[in-house]
């Protein structure tokens, strides 16, 4: 399976600001990349260049060795899943799956054999024979993903394909879709707007801001090293605690807190102070707080923490927490920081609560005030994925 090369690909729609600026990203091979990033950050008019139903501004996009920059859709061989599959209502789910076949005028031998196969694969032998009306969401939108596959294109292209289903439906068809990428290995371009979806998913995952590529790595670097702020506050649920700090005499102080660092740790003067809420306990001593909600979850309990000292506000920050959901707006008015912690199903912690958070002072995060940059020791850089 070939993969993706975008290389400077800028968009610019007329009247707007561009959609899509200078972004330079390789899909490996049979790799499943996910793009991320609040509404209107340009994902969607990405996919569309690498599709061809929008031209570039500017730069190159090669599949494979072929340069598609200027490629008519229909021959880049590719295949889109859409939030909004039409399946043909008068039309039989065998039927549905051979259309873009019998198109093409494949033999009706080889159309059968390989509806067949899919409809195996999906899990939908039994029901080759209804029409659309008579199957559940989920089993209409593997009717749909069942249409790009028959096709046996080099690539998938898929823009938001379960959003239209409710959360239960939805986290099974992430696991089926996974499957069905490790089974068929095709080079695959994820869009969505939910970053739990883009860690589940992504082999890798490109978070985009403003038309702009912030980053591109698998999951796991990006939750342990976001290089910037909007990373780092976008990625990750419950989101990254974040505090502006002044660090002296081997601690970090923000209003009346104090948190000690590592030993030898890199970090200087004024900077944003990053926590996991995974990262901070319930202790006896460090920062002094009043627990203001418990959200018990069953598995885990998540505390969040009216700290003393003042809520950090950039625009970095207000723009990857608007996109995350689980945020919780009602606090949005409060001058204090808050802090959420993590915590064991059972805990013993109510509103209301005088609180201390422990922090490991091995998990810190700190990133440049004006920047927002992530501020890393040298040895903590990582190497590109
Ligand atoms: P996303 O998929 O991340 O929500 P889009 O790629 O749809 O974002 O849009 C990126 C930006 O480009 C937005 O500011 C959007 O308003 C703008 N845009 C998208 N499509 C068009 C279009 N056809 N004409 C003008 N502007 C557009």
């Amino acid at each position: 399976m070939p993969g993706i090369q975008i290389e400077g690909v800028s968009k610019d729609y007329k009247n707007g600001p561009h959609a899509v600026h200078d972004v330079s990203l390789e899909v490996r091979d049979g790799e499943f990349m996910v793009l991320v990033g609040p509404s209107g950050c340009g994902k969607s008019t990405l996919l569309k260049l690498i599709a061809g139903i929008e031209e570039t501004t500017h730069g190159r996009i090669l599949i494979g060795e072929r340069d598609v920059t200027h490629l008519d859709p229909r021959k880049r061989d590719i295949a889109m899943v859409f939030q909004n599959y039409a399946l043909y209502p008068h039309l039989s789910v065998r039927a549905n799956l051979g259309f873009g076949l019998k198109l093409r005028k494949t033999a009706k031998t080889d159309i059968t054999q390989r509806v067949d196969e899919v409809a195996k694969i999906l899990g939908l032998e039994e029901m080759l024979e209804r029409k659309p009306g008579e199957l559940s969401g989920g089993q209409r939108q593997r009717v749909a993903m069942g249409r790009a596959i028959v096709r046996e294109p080099q690539a998938f292209l898929m823009d938001e394909p379960l959003s239209n289903l409710d959360a239960k439906l939805r986290v099974s068809m992430r696991a089926q879709l996974s499957r069905l990428h490790e089974r068929l290995g095709v080079t695959t371009v994820y869009v969505t707007h939910d970053q739990i979806e883009a860690m589940t998913l992504g082999q890798r995952v490109a978070v985009l801001r403003g038309g702009v590529l912030q980053q591109c790595d698998t999951p796991e670097v990006l939750f342990e090293h976001p290089a910037n702020l909007f990373v780092a506050a976008f990625i990750g649920s419950p989101a990254m605690n974040l505090v502006e700090a002044e660090i002296e005499d081997g601690e970090a102080r923000f209003g009346t807190c104090r948190v000690p660092l590592a030993a030898g740790s890199h970090l200087r003067g004024r900077i944003v102070l990053g926590v996991r809420p995974h990262d901070l306990k319930l202790g006896s001593s460090g920062v002094p707080g009043v627990v203001q909600v418990v959200e018990r979850l069953g598995t885990e309990t998540h505390v969040v923490v009216g700290i003393d000292a003042p809520r950090l506000r950039t625009a970095a920050l207000a723009e990857a927490i608007d996109a995350a959901p689980d945020d919780d707006i009602l606090l949005a008015e409060d001058d204090r920081a808050f802090f959420t912690l993590v915590t064991e199903a059972r805990a013993e912690v109510a509103v209301g609560d005088r609180v201390e958070l422990t922090v490991d002072p091995a998990r810190l995060h700190g990133f440049d005030l004006e920047t927002g940059e992530a501020l890393r020791a040298p040895a903590e850089t990582p190497v590109p994925a």
